[in-house]
């Protein structure tokens, strides 16, 4: 007899995903595909004194069962951090996941039917598009930044909108005050959840963070004494301020939402792991994360300039692309339309260097004219040695 066949979305897997797993084996490879942050970021002596503090100090949190929706000191935490003037939140805004990854898989697990509409900012993330591709979703594609953007249309009959406002991945772009508050409006009035995705929200190199629309969205806690009801699902994570694989993010929303979440997530992995929620609250309550956060954002700041030189030097006739204020990532985009990123990833991979195409941050695999390439991971000299071997990729590409 032959094994049942797995469900349809996993076989969906595309030539490009199994041309990334082959490529870490590649010896020499220079990884700008990924979204990683540096691992000297990693303030890994703190880390070690606070594990071994909340093992031998404080086990019934870091060795337990914890309960589903976090630690009820962390969730205060978070809803302390979070709060701004006019915007009261409460243990009951706030729930801790296993990522943000964790978070976007809850809400497709809550929010979505089969065949649901959801209106994404697009390019979109390809971890959201993974995590609801089960439901088959049909994507209304918001383009945030064009000039006859309407967020009333694109909300209309969409089960939620789905944004990256700081330095979107993969697009690094950010999306300006008068656009959040546009979007929030729209959600209002068409009663739409609005998920504010926030991983990249403390990574700012030129100016000081824009608000957040959780903050914005303040008048749905006009009192100290009632939690937020407002549209906005706000997803924040460690993993780029702290660590990645302490694996803690948090969600907060409408207490009706986060009790949703909180019964998906009991029929996900029952909860966060403890040990790595105590670490988190006393980081917090250290200051750790303030403190690190200085020097991450020196070292990527003069990434991404490193980056954009060598881009200047040795891809400007062949991409376009503007330097990003944030975040992870320059999106660039062929000059040539009959340069096919799909086809740009196995040359690249030939001559040494990885970097992602467009196709896979569309739900459709259709945009093949750009790609996305990651500065933190990398120190200047192998960010300027993988422009030179992109360039020279895309130039056979085109000859080809
Ligand atoms: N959302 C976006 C837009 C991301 O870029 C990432 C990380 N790549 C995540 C969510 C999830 O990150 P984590 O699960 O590590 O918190």
């Amino acid at each position: 007899m032959p094994r049942p066949a797995f469900a349809n979305w996993l076989s969906d897997t595309n030539d490009v995903t199994q041309i990334f797993l082959a490529a870490g084996q590649i010896p020499g490879l220079i990884n700008m595909a990924g979204g990683l942050p540096d691992p000297s970021t990693w303030p890994i002596a703190d880390l070690s004194a606070l594990a071994a503090n909340a093992i031998s100090n404080h086990p019934k949190d870091a060795l337990a069962y914890a309960p589903i929706e976090g630690l009820p000191s962390l969730r205060d935490t978070i809803a302390a951090r979070f709060s701004a003037p006019g915007l009261h939140l409460h243990r009951d805004n706030v729930m801790i996941t296993s990522g943000g990854m964790q978070a976007l898989d809850l809400l497709g697990k809550v929010l979505l039917d089969d065949g649901s509409l959801i209106a994404a900012q697009s390019p979109a993330y390809l971890g959201a598009l993974d995590a609801w591709r089960p439901r088959r979703p049909i994507y209304r594609p918001m383009h945030l930044h064009a000039n006859d953007f309407d967020p009333e249309a694109a909300f209309q009959g969409a089960q939620f909108a789905y944004t990256v406002p700081n330095f979107s991945n993969p697009t690094g772009r950010l999306v300006g005050l008068d656009q959040r508050q546009a979007l929030l409006s729209a959600a209002q009035t068409t009663g739409t959840w609005l998920i504010e995705d926030d991983p990249y929200g403390t990574l700012y190199y030129d100016s000081a963070p824009l608000p957040r629309m959780l903050s914005l969205s303040a008048s749905n806690s006009p009192h100290e004494d009632t939690p937020y009801d407002g549209p906005v699902i706000y997803l924040g994570t460690l993993s780029k301020e702290l660590a990645p694989g302490l694996r803690v993010g948090w969600v907060i929303a409408a207490p009706q939402m986060i009790r949703a979440l909180v019964t998906a997530k009991q029929g996900s992995d029952m909860s966060t792991s403890g040990l790595s929620q105590r670490i988190t609250q006393d980081a917090f309550a250290a200051g750790l994360t303030d403190r690190i956060l200085p020097e991450i954002l020196a070292l990527y700041r003069a990434r991404r300039d490193a980056l954009c030189a060598a881009m200047t030097t040795h891809l400007a006739d062949l991409f376009t692309w503007e330097i990003p204020a944030g975040g992870m990532f320059v999106w660039a985009t062929a000059r040539d339309p009959a340069l096919n990123t799909d086809a740009l990833l196995p040359e690249a991979l030939a001559q040494g260097v990885c970097i992602t195409p467009s196709s896979v941050f569309d739900p459709h695999g259709l945009n093949r004219r750009a790609i996305r390439i990651n500065f933190t991971l990398n120190d200047p000299e192998k960010l300027t040695e993988g422009v030179r071997r992109l360039a020279r990729a895309a130039k056979s590409c085109l000859i080809k």
